[in-house]
């Protein structure tokens, strides 16, 4: 499928769901995956979900919402959800245009048994993979997502990764032995995680107590919340409520032209502007970012990028800005909402029989900072969702 066939090796880009690059690393430092060079990090977009960022690292199209269930803006009501799971891979369950990209993905209700019956399904997952790549035609580049990873970590946390990892590594071993040097192997991630146990952020009812119209679709148990609320004028008020709940780091909303970052450390707004691609950070009432020791003028975004790439909020002007001006999704939230490390929003009859031992989705360095490497290639130290592209295909 790629499309440099004549002036690089082929490419068997293998897409790991949901493993930070700071296990990736650890991974390394015990002999694994010694063919590739250091692994990158590969920068998420906020909120670090699966199909927002692989939307943006491909290109693709947006998917409808952060995930399978979400809030259609313009009938006003939640669509998708857990239909989604049962039955064939139908193109209305297809969310972005990213999977028609793809030659291997685990069968769909793999999702769910992950949490049911983790080592049985990676362990499947993989094999499969694996006689999948052997089948296949050796001219063209191969592009698999191995999606069993994500589950395993959410479900049984980082020790028992390091287990699938050993497996992978011995496949990957094979692979490059009877592929040779004509085959370039990328592996990368989607997304990064938290590697703590998670407690429920109880969200929707404390905003419900206090009378608030907003809809929060809860499904996946993630560390970052969409907003969708019925009277524009109470966005600030909300926001502001939002950020008062135990467990909530920052809110983001719009102000016109301006990213407003609401949290318990005071406000601040993120200014941006398109002719010449540059940011100011302007602390109203607090520095909720913590970027107090960067300039607060306005710098081009290639020198934020550089500044702040490795900060706690990786990237976090550009990053946070877009999370609510870019079409990451279809039906963006009026209030996007990162929890702090160690607390989630979800739907709570599934909180109730998984215990969480790791998940994603909030501005975070370990939710944000995925990773990418190669056996052919050394790469920058980091790299944006957005710019990935020319590096993957
Ligand atoms: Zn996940």
């Amino acid at each position: 499928m790629g499309t440099h066939q004549q002036t690089r090796p082929r490419r068997l880009l293998l897409c790991l769901d949901g493993v930070p690059h700071q296990l990736i690393e650890q991974a390394k430092s015990r002999g694994l995956f010694d063919a590739f060079g250091a692994p990158t990090r590969l920068l998420s977009p906020f909120p670090t979900m699966t199909n927002v960022a692989l939307s943006a690292m491909l290109g693709a199209t947006p998917p409808a919402g952060y995930e399978s269930l979400y809030f259609d803006r313009k009938a006003k009501e939640l669509r998708g959800g857990i239909g989604k799971y049962l039955g064939r891979r139908t193109p209305d369950k297809v969310p972005s245009s990213y999977m028609d990209e793809l030659d291997y993905q685990e069968p769909l209700p793999f999702e769910f048994l992950i949490y049911v019956a983790p080592e049985k399904i990676w362990r499947a997952d993989m094999q499969r993979f694996r006689e999948r790549f052997r089948a296949a035609p050796q001219n063209r580049d191969y592009f698999a997502f191995l999606k069993a990873t994500d589950g395993l970590l959410h479900a049984q946390g980082p020790a028992r990764l390091g287990i699938a990892l050993e497996s992978l590594d011995k496949i990957l071993r094979e692979i490059q032995s009877y592929c040779g040097n004509e085959t370039e192997i990328v592996m990368f991630s989607d997304h990064g995680m938290n590697l703590e146990e998670n407690r429920r952020v109880p969200l929707a009812s404390t905003l419900r107590q206090r009378g608030f119209q907003v809809v929060i679709p809860a499904f996946g148990l993630c560390s970052y919340a969409a907003l969708y609320c019925q009277d524009e004028n109470q966005i600030p008020e909300i926001a502001r409520a939002s950020v008062e709940v135990t467990g909530v780091d920052f809110a983001v909303y719009k102000d016109g032209s301006d990213a407003v970052v609401e949290s318990d450390r005071g406000q601040a707004r993120i200014e941006y502007q398109p002719a010449t691609e540059c940011y100011r950070y302007v602390k109203m009432t607090g520095d909720p970012l913590e970027l107090g020791k960067f300039q607060s003028e306005f710098e081009t975004d290639a020198h934020w990028f550089e500044q702040t790439a490795g900060h706690r909020y990786p990237d976090a002007l550009a990053n946070i800005y877009k999370s609510i001006f870019t079409h990451r999704v279809k039906h963006t939230g009026d209030i996007l909402l990162s929890m702090k490390d160690g607390y989630y929003y979800g739907w709570s009859p599934f909180g109730r029989f998984v215990r969480l031992a790791a998940t994603h989705g909030n501005a975070l360095q370990p939710s944000s900072n995925a990773f990418l490497m190669s056996t052919h290639r050394q790469l920058p130290g980091y790299v944006r969702a957005d710019d990935a592209r020319a590096l993957l295909r």
